[in-house]
């Protein structure tokens, strides 16, 4: 390996190991996932679908790709699955694709309000391509459902999207799936964020509601980056299918894909169910604690909350995260229901805990970690003390590099 580049990537392995990673969406992946991701798999060509490939010499790799749709579809309890977007965001772009024509009606959240760039920001995109309107949330932080059913009424969609970022609480698939029978839209769900906790049984499946469901596999799925989409729908699955590939995909990442299926693997385990409720339970401890000390935060049903930093400390999202960053504690900031702040300063940050458990993070670390957070903003806690209280607990943890 070049030396600059072998340097870089020893200081990253030191920070992800010295630093408490309380970003949502991030998480560490077992050595298995990471060596098929580096393996040979990524020297091959292999477009098209297993069977109908463009190339030759895919025997082995169409196993491969067969066996991730099989796990996939096991651990989901579906009948269809494409394991080939590139991302999230890919997936999304080629599920819209595959059940929208250019200029047809999404109702979804705003990313104010918890959704993803891809839920019809307008510098994304969706916005472009696509006719975006929102429903909302309520006072309480949560989806206001009752919105939702009347802007479904009124606007008449061809797709209602759930599924979020920063979102707290369970979402009530069952009833947002009814509401798009009734005004005869199609039900997409983006499970990005709480793929792992569906998979465990921890959080209701969006099955059998949704028409159509999208996801990463690198955040609570624990597995690399990238994404998947599932159906129910044989028609909507050759509509994927060919979405991605021709429509905007080429040759497959097959090394990710191998490590997708390991990750399908592992994430259909009774240890991977102890693992997701050990996330809830230190997401909710945390939280519990930081409104114990008398700061903001919401409550929180899934792996992550949201504290805001301006109301308990008089400091915005981009300042707290940029303090923290000072103690080796990794959040970002992120807008808040009802944020008075611009999108890159914000009110709070969002905190999560799928990466800290992975490395064996327990409820009473949990606990402190809220206490460090909580007077190292407030002024009360020097940075070496802070620095130091946070070594104690990284030193307890697993080393990232043997999870
Ligand atoms: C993370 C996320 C995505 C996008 O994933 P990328 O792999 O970063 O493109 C899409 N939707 C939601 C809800 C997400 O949280």
């Amino acid at each position: 390996m070049d030396k600059k580049i072998a340097h870089y990537l020893a200081l990253e392995n030191n920070r992800q190991n010295e630093c408490l990673e309380l970003i949502a969406s991030e998480n560490f992946t077992s050595k298995a996932v990471r060596e098929l991701c580096g393996s040979i798999l990524t020297n091959k060509y292999s477009e098209g679908y297993p069977g109908k490939r463009y190339y030759g010499g895919c025997q082995h790799i169409d196993e491969i790709e067969k066996l991730a749709i099989n796990e996939l579809c096991k651990l989901f309890n579906c009948k269809f699955a494409n394991v080939q977007p590139h991302s999230g965001s890919s997936a999304n772009m080629i599920a819209y694709r595959a059940i929208m024509n250019k200029g047809d009606k999404l109702l979804s959240l705003s990313l104010e309000e918890g959704g993803h760039l891809t839920h019809g920001s307008p510098v994304n995109f969706s916005a472009k391509d696509y006719t975006i309107v929102h429903y909302g949330l309520g006072k309480d932080g949560r989806i206001d459902y009752e919105m939702l059913e009347k802007i479904a009424h009124k606007e008449k969609p061809q797709v209602i999207l759930a599924g979020f970022s920063a979102y707290p609480y369970q979402i009530d698939f069952a009833r947002i799936g009814k509401i798009a029978k009734d005004v005869g839209a199609l039900f997409m769900v983006d499970m990005a964020h709480i793929a792992g906790l569906i998979a465990a049984g921890v959080h209701p499946s969006p099955f059998p509601h949704a028409d159509i469901v999208t996801s990463t596999t690198h955040k609570t799925l624990r597995g690399p980056r990238g994404g998947i989409i599932l159906t129910n729908n044989e028609n909507i699955i050759k509509k994927v299918n060919f979405a991605l590939f021709p429509g905007l995909q080429g040759g497959p990442l097959e090394n990710i894909i191998g490590g997708k299926a390991q990750c399908f693997i592992e994430a259909n385990t009774p240890e991977f169910r102890k693992y997701i409720e050990n996330v809830v339970l230190n997401t909710k401890v945390c939280a519990d604690e930081f409104r114990k000390l008398g700061a903001f935060s919401s409550e929180t049903e899934t792996h992550l909350f949201l504290l805001n930093t301006k109301k308990s400390y008089g400091l915005t999202g981009k300042v707290a995260e940029a303090k923290l960053e000072e103690i080796n504690i990794t959040v970002n900031k992120n807008m808040l229901p009802n944020d008075d702040e611009r999108p890159n300063t914000t009110c709070g940050i969002r905190l999560g805990f799928a990466a800290l458990t992975t490395r064996g993070l327990d409820e009473e670390e949990a606990r402190k970690i809220a206490s460090i957070i909580h007077h190292y903003l407030k002024g009360d806690l020097i940075k070496e003390k802070a620095l130091s209280k946070v070594k104690e607990i990284t030193d307890n943890l697993k080393r990232v590099e043997l999870i």
